[in-house]
């Protein structure tokens, strides 16, 4: 992408509404734009980090084995007194009238559409394990929307569903999810800790909350440091192992780890003082087993072997991609802007022109720009008439990984000079080096 061409508003004061890092850095970088209280235009550049964030979201959700499909952002208030939530749900959620005065509502959530959904198919425990999932926008007019795309009322979520027979296979389909959330957001560059969690309305008693350490968090959570260096499971992971999938969860859940809601004083007390973090961090996962709480109510049954019908059990599983966004922003940041880990970053790559207009400087930067550009490597090329002060404080703000500075000095010598944003290094590199470079 040409700079020059493209879309990328960045902002040279700092704006007055935004309170952490994130906030600030994304409309500083023009990566979105407030359109109401807690509602947000992606922008270019946000776009196509929320994208990425989302792409690994989903490639982890489909090794687990849980399938993709689409659900509307509107429901039907009916649906929603089959389960007794439309009047328990209270304030948070938006409702409509249609032209016809039926009653809708902006989804805040599809528990009672995915159960009405399964209940219309499926019949038999032959067809069970069954995971189906949705990456789409929800609606939940918080109280206090705040913090960016941290708390949004407009927000993506990922949400998976879980159908299984009976409790044995529900675990099994609870830890998929798990091991698939440690995989997410170590992918993603977080390290991610699954923390005891309050069920809330959404009811039952086996529940997670991932939590990423951080200052500006929400939450108060308290664990054992040794979290924070637990290997994740790599790819190879058998999901069909379901004795293997166990002992990773019970790992995963040997040490304490709880948030305010759950935090039981005297058992944290127990860990070893310099073990113990008290800490804030960011809820970027939520997941839950709650039984049979809607497939009860919405008459969801299957019939087992033996031909008795019963409610199917449940369980559901979501992420936030957008508030990913700012979560991993609060992780790698400096005072100069955003750090992008690699899986994540808006462009690999940004090419700066020193001198533009200068031949020579000019017809090396086009070069590079288009050899990476066949190569498939996304690739930023500042080719504005700037100073290259301007064009640093662009690229150190955007975040974008390796930055590949070309100047007449350089050039002379046959060489550009990369940056690595993540620890500000630099290197001369002949041009056959840096294509080596950024398509390794
Ligand atoms: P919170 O306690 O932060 O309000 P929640 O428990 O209501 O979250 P869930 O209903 O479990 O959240 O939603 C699943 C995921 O969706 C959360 O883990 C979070 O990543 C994301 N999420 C929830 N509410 C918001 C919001 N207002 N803005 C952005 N993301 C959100
Ligand atoms: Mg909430």
């Amino acid at each position: 992408m040409r700079l020059s061409r493209y879309f990328l508003p960045i902002l040279r004061e700092t704006p007055k509404e935004a309170e952490i890092a994130s906030h600030r850095l994304m409309l500083r970088a023009g990566m979105m734009r407030q359109e109401a209280a807690g509602i947000y235009a992606f922008l270019p550049l946000g776009l196509r980090v929320l994208r990425k964030i989302e792409q690994i979201v989903r490639e982890e959700q489909n090794r687990a084995g849980a399938i993709e499909m689409l659900m509307p952002t509107i429901q039907s208030a009916d649906l929603w007194r089959e389960s007794g939530r439309y009047e328990a749900y209270g304030k948070e959620m938006l409702r409509i009238e249609d032209r016809h005065e039926r009653e809708m509502l902006y989804g805040p959530t599809n528990e009672e559409m995915i159960t009405e959904i399964f209940r219309s198919y499926v019949r038999s425990y032959k067809d069970l394990p069954k995971n189906l999932y949705h990456i789409q926008w929800k609606f939940r007019d918080e109280v206090r929307p705040r913090f960016g795309l941290m708390r949004g009322r407009e927000f993506l979520m990922k949400d998976a569903y879980s159908f299984d027979v009976d409790y044995e296979g529900a675990k099994h389909a609870y830890n998929r999810m798990f091991v698939a959330y440690l995989r997410t957001f170590a992918r993603l560059g977080l390290k991610s800790i699954p923390m005891v969690a309050d069920t809330g309305p959404i009811g039952g008693n086996l529940s997670h909350e991932f939590i990423i350490l951080a200052s500006t968090g929400e939450s108060e959570v308290y664990c054992h440091k040794d979290y924070l260096d637990f290997p994740v499971p790599d790819q190879n992971i058998n999901f069909d192992d379901v004795a293997g999938l166990q002992a990773t969860f019970d790992k995963w859940t040997s040490l304490y780890a709880a948030t305010s809601e759950k935090h039981d004083a005297a058992a944290f007390g127990q860990i070893p003082a310099d073990k113990q973090v008290s800490a804030r961090g960011i809820e970027v996962g939520h997941i839950f087993y709650f039984g049979t709480k809607y497939s009860e109510p919405m008459k969801a049954v299957v019939s087992g072997p033996d031909g008795v019908e019963k409610p199917v059990h449940m369980g559901s599983y979501g992420i936030g991609p957008s508030r990913l966004v700012a979560a991993i922003i609060e992780a790698f940041h400096d005072d100069a802007g955003i750090r992008w880990p690699e899986p994540v970053a808006p462009f690999k790559a940004a090419i700066l022109n020193l001198k533009q207009g200068d031949s020579a400087t000019d017809a090396a930067c086009e070069s590079l720009y288009r050899d990476l550009t066949a190569k498939g490597v996304d690739v930023l090329y500042h080719d504005l008439d700037e100073r290259p002060g301007s064009k640093f404080a662009t690229a150190d703000l955007i975040g974008v990984p390796w930055q590949v500075v070309i100047g007449p000095k350089g050039l002379a010598s046959g060489t550009f000079e990369i940056k690595k944003r993540a620890d500000g290094s630099r290197e001369n590199l002949s041009p056959a080096a840096t294509i080596d470079l950024l398509t390794r």
